[in-house]
């Protein structure tokens, strides 16, 4: 999906050069830039404990201002050797920096200098060769980026910037981007006795001299690229896949059990899947954190032997039937998908989960509307429109779940089926969504509608202090 916000995130950034403390960046930074395909290539030596990569990223220009410098941050250990445009190499520097509002996050800051300026709409194609070794940010207070290159287990991701993202040393900055949609294709080349694993599609494997070269390319757009590689073994059934530590094979039996009994549980409710093209779970061991993409999620060891961990699967899934929403995308889906998180399971672990999950995100709302004014005025349909998609999640789940137990389960289930259906191939918006509600119930839905995701009705029952019975009556 495409969650670009153009005109508000120019105004931001005009707010934030006027800061002063980040004038340093005034000159060069432009937060219209956007990376849409990663080329990498990666060696590991684990010999060295070293990393060997050469990464080409295809990047436009979506301002409307010629750019001649690309600015890009990579792990403080990792060290840039040449970047190359079209065969010619540029000049580029590189230093280590503290982030300006995190002192203890350091990465290496790269500014590329461009032969001639990069115009608005025009896209460049750069390649950066580096090389180095991770160590991990538990120094910055991230304990679960505790990633290394070591052959009992090693994982590339973003969150330990294994390959250059573009930004600047700064979170202010950078949060000031687009969220990243790319796709990608990775090319690594390992010992023969171990395996890499990604989320994507593995194109090809390819075995010389005691190396295997795993190739992998995205199914969906991306917004991250992971690759774990270790002893892994592999459950496959039907473009579900679960990638195991030999000794947690049982475990991994029941996650795909899990995965299969979703999918036909949502098949169920929604229709059958116009386009699946598969769905992983990669186990990475306890402490290096449970992370999500569009085709995967990488799931800490735990989920392998409690199988109540399982749930952010069930989120996942269920993404597979939403629609694209226009854009600026309100995001609504994550409200939905985080309502079938918790009615899932209920349904399927047979544990009530549901109202404590609403009295907490009530209270979490109520709390936020204190905290940021701007929910008292700027309804869900535009929460893209003012980057605060962060709510989506919290106040869409209520929405949704208010408008199931208006609904029941049987017209609720409906609903979301025939709006997949219309829309799975093009976009729709929420005004489609509600028009299905109403056809599919016989009745009139304005008023729920008004309320969670045109205006801010909401407000007077927080205010009120209404219980969620006493909000859902209302709607009867
Ligand atoms: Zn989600």
């Amino acid at each position: 999906m495409n969650f670009r916000i153009h005109l508000l995130i120019a105004s931001i950034v005009f707010s934030i050069v006027a800061m002063a403390a980040l004038a340093q960046h005034e000159d060069d930074y432009n937060t219209l830039l956007a990376i849409n395909h990663y080329d990498w290539t990666v060696r590991l030596d684990f010999g060295n404990t070293l990393m060997r990569a050469a990464c080409k990223v295809e990047i436009t220009n979506n301002s409307n201002r010629s750019v001649k410098k690309l600015p890009f941050v990579l792990y403080r250990l990792l060290t840039v050797r040449e970047v190359k445009s079209g065969g010619t190499s540029l000049s580029y520097v590189q230093n280590i920096r503290s982030f300006e509002d995190q002192v203890r996050l350091q990465s290496n800051f790269i500014t590329v200098e461009l032969k001639k300026p990069l115009l608005p709409n025009q896209s460049i194609t750069l390649e950066i060769e580096y090389d180095g070794t991770l160590h991990g940010y538990t120094e910055v207070g991230w304990n679960y980026v505790r990633d290394k290159i070591d052959p009992n287990f090693t994982i590339l991701r973003p969150d330990c910037m294994a390959y250059p993202e573009l930004g600047y040393p700064s979170n202010k900055i950078n949060k000031q981007f687009p969220k990243a949609n790319f796709d990608y294709r990775v090319s690594i080349t390992i010992p023969d006795s171990l395996l890499a694993v990604n989320g994507g599609t593995l194109v090809s494997t390819n075995s010389v001299n005691g190396q295997t070269t795993f190739e992998f390319k995205n199914m969906e757009k991306a917004w991250r690229m992971d690759i774990a590689i270790g002893k892994y073994g592999r459950f496959t059934d039907n473009g579900l896949t679960v990638y195991y530590f030999k000794q947690d094979s049982l475990g991994a039996k029941k996650v795909l059990t899990a995965l299969q009994k979703t999918i036909s549980l949502y098949t169920n409710w929604w229709g059958p899947l116009n386009n699946f093209k598969g769905f992983s779970i990669i186990e990475i061991p306890d402490g290096f954190g449970s992370q999500a993409d569009v085709t995967s999620i990488l799931q800490s060891a735990s989920a392998f032997k409690d199988s109540t961990e399982i749930h952010q699967a069930y989120h996942e899934i269920s993404h597979c039937w939403n629609v694209d929403l226009k854009a600026p995308s309100p995001r609504w889906e994550e409200g939905l998908a985080t309502f079938i998180e918790y009615l899932t399971i209920e349904k399927l672990e047979h544990r009530e989960y549901l109202d404590y999950m609403t009295d907490w995100f009530l209270q979490v709302i109520r709390r936020e509307v204190t905290n940021d004014i701007r929910l008292k005025t700027v309804p869900m349909v535009d929460f893209g429109k003012h980057g605060m998609t962060d709510y989506s999640y919290s106040l869409g789940m209520i929405a949704f779940r208010i408008l199931y137990e208006i609904l029941g389960e049987e017209k609720f289930n409906h609903s979301v089926r025939v709006f997949y259906k219309e829309y799975s191939d093009k976009e729709a918006t929420t005004e489609d969504f509600m028009r299905i509600t109403k056809q599919v119930s016989g009745k009139d839905m304005s008023a729920f509608f008004s309320d969670w995701f045109f205006t801010t009705g909401y407000i007077k029952y927080l205010d009120r202090q209404s219980t969620f019975d006493e909000m859902v009556m209302l709607y009867k």
